[in-house]
């Protein structure tokens, strides 16, 4: 809600030298210090490439798609986002130049430019400011990430977007942090600042005087590398932050606030507040570095050797660990091999398995396989969007007898399809009836977002959650089809979740079994290591259980 009594002040986060400096981690980390200290919080990520949005892009290059709760298929930092923070991300939050692009050209078919010449400098750069402006009047700091960096051709509009901006909200209202990396030269035995020098003059060449550099560095940096960082970039010695290399992703904001980067920020936006509460953070960075016990999980997948691809997934377990005191050991298996060499060999040695969401045929028998062997052997198993459907298909062909069982997605022949696209439902997001066929648009047809789910009691989803409703995200585009439903009942299958009006499957079970789930949405999105999901959390519980180190201390 827009109050207009609150004047939004806004940090522009900018990177340089090289990518993968962790931007989206030091801006998740930076809303969680100021948080800790009783200012409201947002957050938008500009990423300058040309697609409208993620949704269509390989996971192989850009990593996880992270969707939000109004169905907004957004750029993976937003996960970082909003597991760091309460902040509640949606549409708003996450601009391509292909989405400001598109809003342009869509204006100027409808002549709302009234003949005038179409151009990046006012009218791209206009567009962008108007999306960050959204954000004025929601909080009391919005965090805005400038993805690329520094020196990007693709990136420069969205740079004199941000210049500009500073000199229409007034100087007290804007900062600008500027994340860069200053490199240990073993040959030289000294840390190098010269790509810092140089990626600050870029900025600075296109108006923009950076007031605090994070620099992302090995070892602490010494006053005097400060002290020449701060000459050569225009900077106060002390507004130079070493950003050091950690161990866990969760001890970042602890140690940038012991570089004083909170209170650096809050005097130059000139804003007072109480001492910051970082209790929970301590806690949470002790619980991470001396965990009592140790499981190890086989997630089965398509894109193993880029685990961005499973960011959230990943984050979830390390969650549902803390919860347990636990560390989670994440052993990624490509499906493909578990096809050829079978699941005995891969997952053995392994305390629960897990099969993420994926799209497209290849892989699947294998995960397929991977279930099989987690069921048979009672290993926990955990199946998440195509993980469910991949269980649905697997209890159908070895329990039910159906031994076509497949899912639309991967076959023509549909005479047993358990899994297939639904006609017509009942989309309670939206309050309007869907209809889809084989010919819709590929990214028009997806569930998307938040879904209400109603729990039967006495099942293992309804013991986890401990409520009947929930809402969680969705990313799919096939369903549970109901002609099998009661066959797949009568067999053994647990229904354990559906939507409210009972036509959407949303969660499925096997009673014979120490934890075995598979669930329609995406639990990953919403778990925060200060909140962990209650699915990740029982799944990790289990793990344990069935750990044979964990066995044996236990008995003892
Ligand atoms: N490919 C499946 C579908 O479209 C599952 C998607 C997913 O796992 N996110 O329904």
């Amino acid at each position: 809600m827009k109050d207009n009594s609150k004047k939004t002040k806004f940090i522009f986060i900018t990177g340089g030298v090289l990518s993968s400096l962790g931007k989206g981690l030091a801006a998740a980390s930076i809303g969680a210090l100021l948080e800790s200290r009783g200012l409201t919080i947002t957050f938008q990520k500009l990423d300058p490439y040309i697609n409208v949005d993620p949704g269509t892009m390989n996971p192989f290059q850009h990593g996880e798609v992270y969707v939000t709760d109004d169905g907004a298929e957004t750029d993976l930092d937003l996960g970082h986002y909003e597991r760091y923070t309460h902040a509640v991300l949606g549409q708003r939050n996450n601009y391509t130049s292909g989405r400001i692009y598109n809003s342009v050209i869509t204006k100027e078919r409808r002549g709302e430019y009234n003949g005038g010449t179409v151009q990046v400098i006012p009218h791209i750069t206009d567009e962008i400011k108007a999306a960050i402006l959204q954000l004025d009047g929601s909080v009391d700091i919005a965090i805005i990430e400038i993805g690329g960096t520094i020196g990007d051709i693709e990136g420069q509009p969205f740079l004199e977007a941000i210049r500009q901006f500073r000199t229409d909200q007034g100087p007290a209202n804007v900062l600008y942090i500027h994340l860069t990396w200053v490199p240990y030269l073993k040959a030289a035995g000294e840390v190098k600042t010269k790509p810092t020098q140089h990626s600050v003059r870029e900025l600075r060449a296109i108006g923009i005087q950076p007031h605090i550099l994070l620099c992302r560095t090995e070892t602490q940096l010494s006053d005097d590398i400060k002290a020449k960082i701060a000459l050569f970039c225009n900077v106060e010695a002390s507004d130079v932050i070493t950003a050091q290399d950690v161990e866990s992703i969760y001890d970042v904001p602890l140690c940038l606030h012991k570089e004083g980067l909170d209170d650096k920020i809050l005097k130059h936006l000139n804003i007072w507040t109480g001492a910051p509460h970082l209790e929970p953070w301590e806690d949470l960075a002790r619980k991470i570095k001396c965990p009592a016990n140790e499981v190890t999980i086989a997630i089965i997948g398509k894109y193993v050797d880029l685990t961005e691809s499973y960011k959230s997934l990943h984050e979830a377990l390390v969650h549902g660990g803390v919860a347990n005191d636990c560390k989670v050991k994440m052993r990624y298996v490509s499906a493909e091999d578990l096809d050829n060499t079978g699941a005995g060999e891969l997952l053995t040695g392994c305390d629960g398995v897990l099969v993420p969401g994926g799209f497209g045929k290849r892989g699947t028998e294998g995960k397929i396989c991977a279930i099989t062997f987690a069921r048979e052997k009672k290993i926990p198993f955990f199946g998440i969007c195509l993980g469910m459907q991949l269980a649905v298909i697997e209890f159908a062909r070895n329990l039910a007898g159906l031994k076509d069982a497949n899912s639309m997605e991967f076959t023509d022949a549909t005479g047993q399809a358990v899994i297939y696209l639904m006609k017509e439902w009942y989309d309670h997001r939206t309050d309007k009836v869907q209809i889809r066929d084989e010919n819709s648009d590929v990214g028009g047809t997806m569930r998307l977002g938040a879904y209400p789910c109603r729990l039967v009691k006495d099942t293992a989803a309804h013991a986890a959650y401990g409520t009947e409703d929930l809402e969680e995200r969705h990313r799919h585009r096939y369903e549970f089809n109901n002609d099998f439903r009661e066959l797949l009942v009568k067999k053994g299958l647990v229904v354990s979740g559906t939507s409210p009006d009972n036509n959407l499957v949303e969660i499925v079970e096997l009673a014979d079994h120490p934890w075995f789930l598979g669930c329609q949405f995406h639990p990953e999105f919403k778990s925060t290591p200060m909140k962990p999901h209650p699915l990740f959390r029982d799944f990790i519980k289990a793990a344990l259980g069935n750990n044979e180190k964990w066995k044996n201390k236990n008995a003892a």
